[in-house]
């Protein structure tokens, strides 16, 4: 295979549920997908827009039009911003948000231009992708106690990274594994960078933190926002992300994406879900108390460490989380599978989704031998 890029031999494949298939019925509380399918009666509107207006044989609309309409209005509400605020020339609809940060890599660091700078533990995409596109990538710590960023480590790597120097940092918000919103202080320090430096707030969970920085692209031409309809929405099936930003911005991405990277089944399945926002999100209440009873139960064992969580998901180590975990984490997760839980290790600690009301239960009383047990 020496026809392959060298760089590429050292790189595994992403693996979205790592361990394999199972042969049990199995709670997936390990990719932080909301716990419910679309209501049967929008299945059946889809299905039947499907039928009567979407022309399998023709390519799907390119420009995305009607969408980006529909989810500028939506960006608009949910921020309180007036109706022209965001317009669809500041949105970009991407096959999830990894199509748009593969996109965002694309337009700013390929070739050697720049490097990317995230905090660890962190969504594990922008540096996977940045891998399989030949871009370097910095990476800081964060503080043990809330996972705030380490903004001296930020401020040193982007003052020292030459050749190619920090070209965009990515943060998350809520931060995925470890479930916080960015601190005020994260915020300013992201503010106060220079405009040759593109700032990515990944705003995947916003529905479950209800907190947005979309405010700040009126007047940043160097960030931009991303979320997807894979979470709260319930779209993970289907693929579909978007990203607000500059309009110059905007169109650079517009560049650089496939001409059809949305299928029309997509497309629809996107604008129906927005018309029936409501419908789709009144399970979000749920899901917060969830979170908090979930967190509260898990806190109930002295041996685990789990921390406040703005998003879908809790995070968790054990106890002194400073000590050498992995096996007994790997050994955790084994344990859950095998009496059906499906959750995350990932970034030295568990990731576990909130899932219905049953699935929480079963999860807490899973949980509560194995982690007695790789205790002692
Ligand atoms: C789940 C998730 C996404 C969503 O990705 P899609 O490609 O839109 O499904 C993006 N960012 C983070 C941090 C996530 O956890």
């Amino acid at each position: 295979m020496s026809f392959l890029r060298s760089d590429l031999l050292q790189l595994k494949a992403y693996v979205s549920h790592p361990g394999g298939a199972t042969d049990i019925p199995v709670d997936i509380l390990d990719t932080n997908e909301s716990p419910y399918d679309l209501p049967v009666e929008l299945k059946a509107d889809l299905a039947a827009i499907y039928q009567q207006d979407i022309a399998t044989n023709r390519y799907p609309d390119g420009g995305h039009g009607p969408l980006k309409t529909a989810i500028a209005q939506y960006v608009n509400q949910s921020a309180g911003l007036t109706a022209d605020s965001i317009t669809a020339s500041n949105i970009s609809v991407g096959n999830g948000s990894d199509e748009l940060i593969r996109s965002i890599l694309i337009a700013t660091c390929l070739g050697g231009e720049g490097s990317i700078l995230v905090a660890e533990p962190t969504f594990s995409m922008y540096r996977i992708l940045a891998k399989t596109l030949g871009v370097a990538s910095q990476a800081i710590g964060r503080n043990l106690d809330d996972f705030s960023m380490d903004l001296e480590a930020a401020q040193k790597a982007i003052a020292q990274t030459e050749n190619p120097p920090v070209r965009v940092v990515f943060v998350v918000h809520p931060n995925s594994p470890t479930g916080q919103c960015l601190t005020a202080a994260e915020i300013e320090w992201l503010q106060s960078l220079p405009e040759n430096i593109l700032v990515v707030v990944d705003e995947a969970y916003f529905e479950f933190s209800e907190q947005t920085l979309v405010a700040d692209i009126l007047t940043r031409p160097n960030w931009l926002i991303t979320r997807t309809f894979s979470k709260a929405f319930r779209l993970a099936a289907l693929r579909v992300g978007y990203a607000v930003g500059d309009r110059a911005l905007i169109a650079a991405l517009e560049k650089v994406r496939l001409p059809y990277n949305l299928p029309s089944f997509s497309q629809q399945a996107a604008l129906l879900a927005l018309k029936h926002a409501e419908i789709l999100l009144s399970t979000i209440p749920e899901a917060q108390q969830e979170r908090q009873s979930l967190l509260e139960n898990l806190r109930q064992l002295p041996m685990v460490q789990v921390w406040n969580s703005d998003a879908n998901f809790l995070y968790a180590r054990l106890r002194p989380s400073t000590k050498p975990q992995e096996p007994q984490l790997a050994q955790l997760v084994t344990d859950l599978k095998a009496q059906g839980t499906l959750i995350r290790h990932t970034g030295g600690g568990l990731r576990i989704s909130v899932g219905t009301p049953a699935e929480n239960q079963r999860t807490l009383i899973r949980f509560i031998n194995p982690v007695k047990s790789v205790q002692s």
